[in-house]
């Protein structure tokens, strides 16, 4: 099966390559670049699944399937900030020492610190069927950073069933257990079904 993954991050790529071959036998993944789509994406959805169908769409633009993803990291106490918003938290998109930095003087004197990762993985066929599946990981956000694997908000992610925060955790733990890796499973079995 071949597919056009709304993303240019070569690492997600493989990723995805790996665990949807392990469901589906042969996949080939293609970058937007290498089917001739340049540009940003508009991601202006109010939700993960919005946002991964908008760029799921724009891949099937190219006449294969198109997978897209968005995920990022809620916190109860502040409301389920910053949400969609998760990369660029403190304004400027991916500065991850800022958003960390703003997470813990929101959290600041607040009692409860649970939080959850979310990511919605969507598929999109150019008969204009649409899929979408979303992944889930409890979590408290601690104090202090722990550990040097990850991005993001992973050393004050604590996954409490480990003892461990996400970047002290190799990136196959992770994925057994993170939003992501659950997220692309379900669309993995999702498609299998479909044939
Ligand atoms: P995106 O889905 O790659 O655009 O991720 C959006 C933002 O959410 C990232 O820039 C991170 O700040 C945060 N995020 C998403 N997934 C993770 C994760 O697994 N660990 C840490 N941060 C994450």
């Amino acid at each position: 099966m071949e597919f056009v993954i709304a993303s240019r991050n070569a690492h997600k790529k493989k990723e995805l390559e790996t665990i949807l071959s392990e469901s589906l036998g042969s996949v080939k993944l293609y970058s937007l670049d290498e089917v001739g789509i340049f540009g940003e994406i508009e991601e202006d959805g109010e939700t993960f699944a919005q946002n991964a169908l908008i760029k799921a769409r724009a891949a099937a633009a190219s006449g294969k399937p198109g997978i897209g993803d968005d995920s990022g990291l809620c916190v109860r106490a502040l409301g389920g900030a910053p949400g969609v918003y998760s990369a660029r938290y403190a304004g400027e998109h991916g500065d991850d020492a800022a958003n960390n930095q703003k997470l813990q003087e929101e959290l600041a004197g607040k009692s409860d610190r649970g939080a959850y990762f979310v990511s919605a993985v969507a598929c999109v066929f150019p008969d204009g069927r649409e899929l979408v599946v979303e992944g889930r990981t409890e979590g408290v956000i601690i104090k202090e950073p722990r550990g040097s694997g990850g991005f993001g908000y992973d050393p004050y992610f604590l996954y409490e069933p480990l003892g461990k925060t996400f970047s002290e955790l190799t990136a196959d733990e992770k994925n057994a257990v993170s939003h992501r890796g659950k997220a692309v499973r379900a669309l993995a079995e999702k498609l299998a079904e479909l044939g």
